[in-house]
């Protein structure tokens, strides 16, 4: 055993062991590793993101065992916890990688001086980005408001470190403290939830499965990504995103392995996109309340309806428009969705039926197993027309039209939609129309499309005249 004390590495949204900088400055120290997760919401699943951290947490925790190590998983409030668990096993320092959101920005604040009050030294790096929020800035140094910039500027000045290795000679610490706080991670995977074993078969965990992830889509579907994305049976996307969201890959990793082999089109539009997730991250330190302000404030006055059973007919995708439907119970029974059916079911909520999109964003919260608190609002607010930079209102997708141009002949729909798999490829997009009407059990549409859009842009206009108190055009 050593001699020297211990050093916390305090594991968060960076489920991994290669490119985590407060690892690696961890074991440069030369002292041992008392590597800990603290589960906060307790050991219980309540949302998807829940089922999906721990599945990730018991991958770490493996991946620590196959070097000789264990992750010491506790359910506390970390902000009190720590600095008894610090206390009582003699740590003389504490390495974090940083997180962006509010209340974890905040909690670390804290949390960080009062370490330091007790002498500890704790060294924050940066964390799931690749550039820190703060540092995204205009020429006149304000935060930009639109992406294209944003992007162009990253972009341009694109010289990323290389990604760093899993550590070496990586030296344990034991704990046997707090036993009653003590989380066991293969214990908390057995005693799932019904709805969370539902969703085991969709998914593959930790670190080891995202490289793999990563190397086959470049290898295999970047070339095609640009083209493709936009189609949801085309299996064309990489399927990171849950990945991300808990750090078992990194922006960098994406980048350079993206760069080793593509600086062509397919290769940029597909970086584009881990620079959107860049430039929401940006948004929520700006706007710290992203999830719940329109940051147009001139919706303030929107007339929402309030429509509890129009609001619960979506969430179970039985709106009657097969794609809404297809996307909401992909959702559902995987924990994820496509991005071109996430952008139509969120029209479909907040105009086809006129409900506030704080209502969608909650629920996607609950039901995303990427769910990301600067992702989720920026892209429903983009989609709602509130953002600082989103569609305008006045846009209404259509969601036949969008079913009949993405998915052509029906294969998403016939896969989340069985009841409508008997329909021809022309029928299934307008089952109510359908040559041979089956009894499916499948409903007819919540509202028709003409009816519904004109409402949405009736309501449009009657919130403008609110907000400047002048007559409508
Ligand atoms: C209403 C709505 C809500 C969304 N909520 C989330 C969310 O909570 N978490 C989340 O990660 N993404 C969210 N997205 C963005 C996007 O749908 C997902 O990132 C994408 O579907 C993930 O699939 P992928 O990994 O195969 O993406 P790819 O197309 O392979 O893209 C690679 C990565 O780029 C990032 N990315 C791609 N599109 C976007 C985007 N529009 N905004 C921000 N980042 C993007 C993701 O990290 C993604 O993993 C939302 C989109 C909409 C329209």
């Amino acid at each position: 055993m050593s001699a020297h004390p211990p050093v916390l590495v305090w594991f968060r949204d960076d489920l991994r062991l290669a490119d985590n900088l407060a690892l690696t400055n961890a074991v440069r120290s030369g002292q041992p590793l008392l590597c800990v997760f603290v589960c906060e919401a307790g050991p219980a699943c309540t949302t998807a993101l829940d089922w999906w951290r721990t599945q990730s947490v018991q991958a770490l925790a493996h991946a620590l065992r196959a070097r000789g190590g264990q992750l010491h998983v506790f359910a506390a409030q970390a902000e009190a916890f720590l600095p008894e668990l610090v206390r009582n096993s003699g740590c003389t320092q504490v390495f974090w990688n940083r997180r962006y959101d509010p209340s974890g920005k905040a909690t670390d604040t804290r949390l960080k001086a009062r370490l330091r009050q007790m002498g500890v030294e704790v060294h924050s790096t940066p964390g799931n980005l690749l550039h820190e929020p703060w540092t995204v800035r205009n020429r006149a140094g304000q935060p930009f408001q639109v992406f294209g910039p944003v992007w162009r500027a990253a972009s341009a000045a694109a010289h990323y470190p290389a990604p760093l290795p899993a550590p070496a000679g990586m030296e344990f610490a034991p704990c046997a403290a707090f036993a009653a706080m003590r989380v066991g991670v293969d214990l908390a995977v057995e005693t799932l939830p019904g709805w969370a074993v539902a969703m085991q078969p969709h998914h593959v965990f930790g670190e080891q499965d995202a490289h793999a992830r990563l190397h086959d889509f470049v290898a295999h579907a970047l070339q095609t990504y640009a083209q493709d994305r936009d189609f949801p049976h085309r299996d064309a996307t990489s399927e990171l995103s849950p990945f991300l969201r808990t750090g078992q890959v990194t922006p960098a990793q994406i980048w350079h392995a993206v760069a080793a082999v593509d600086a062509r089109s397919d290769g940029v539009k597909f970086l584009a996109e881990i620079g959107w997730r860049e430039f929401a991250w940006s948004l929520l330190w700006e706007h710290p309340d992203l999830g719940t302000r329109n940051l147009k404030p001139e919706f303030d006055t929107m007339p929402w309806r309030v429509d509890p059973k129009g609001l619960a007919r979506w969430k179970k995708g039985r709106t009657g428009y097969p794609l809404v439907d297809a996307g909401m119970r992909q959702l559902w029974r995987t924990g994820l969705m496509h991005n071109r059916v996430r952008m139509v079911v969120a029209s479909f909520l907040v105009k086809h039926l006129l409900i506030d999109w704080r209502e969608g964003e909650r629920w996607f919260a609950h039901t995303l197993v990427d769910y990301d608190p600067a992702s989720n609002p920026m892209n429903w607010q983009w989609n709602a027309g509130t953002g600082v930079e989103s569609a305008p209102f006045f846009r209404i997708m259509n969601p036949v039209l969008q079913s009949q141009k993405f998915d052509p002949d029906g294969a998403y729909i016939r896969t989340w939609v069985p009841e409508l798999a008997g329909l021809s490829g022309a029928d299934i997009h307008t089952p109510w129309q359908a040559s041979l009407l089956q009894p499916t059990g499948y409903p007819s549409p919540i509202v028709e499309h003409t009816v519904a859009r004109v409402r949405a842009l009736a309501a449009w206009k009657a919130r403008r005249a609110d907000a400047t108190g002048a007559a409508n055009p």
